[in-house]
């Protein structure tokens, strides 16, 4: 009668199991798997997702900051910086799409939109009372000789 010791019995049992054990280790390594490369790729998704509502706010918080800083003093809107200075803004462009785009000196108080070509007259206009070209006499001149 051979004597089996505790031990050699044990390591029977453990190599019977050995193989199966392994099979199930590695399904649930390879489902693991799974789950981690889907986890990542739903953490890059959420990243995106977070990356895109920081946007969203800090152009919200931008066109905050600019509508605090343009203010409506007839006939333009003005645009404020933090130095106290103050730039014409287009109504048209400003009403229309909130673009604060800045009218150019066209001299005598007649600022120009170069974005959607309107012509705006400051208070301190003066209408050119000199008459230039064909019209440089009335017509009419004649008569009062
Ligand atoms: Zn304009």
């Amino acid at each position: 009668m051979q004597r089996l010791y505790l031990s050699e019995i044990h390591m029977g049992i453990v190599e019977k199991l050995k193989k199966p054990f392994t099979l199930v280790l590695r399904v649930i390594n390879a489902k693991l798997y799974e789950k981690l490369v889907s986890s990542q790729s739903e953490n890059l998704a959420l990243q995106e997702e977070k990356r895109a509502l920081r946007d969203t706010v800090r152009q919200q918080k931008e066109k905050l900051d600019l509508r605090a800083n343009v203010v409506w003093e007839k006939p333009f809107y003005w645009l404020k910086d933090g130095a106290g200075k103050s730039e014409r803004v287009c109504p048209k462009c400003w009403d229309s799409d909130e673009k604060p785009i800045r009218l150019q000196d066209k001299g005598n108080d007649v600022w120009e939109c170069l974005n959607c070509k309107n012509l705006y007259y400051g208070p301190n206009y003066v209408r050119p009372t000199n008459r230039q070209g064909p019209w440089q006499n009335h017509p009419f001149d004649f008569l009062k000789k």
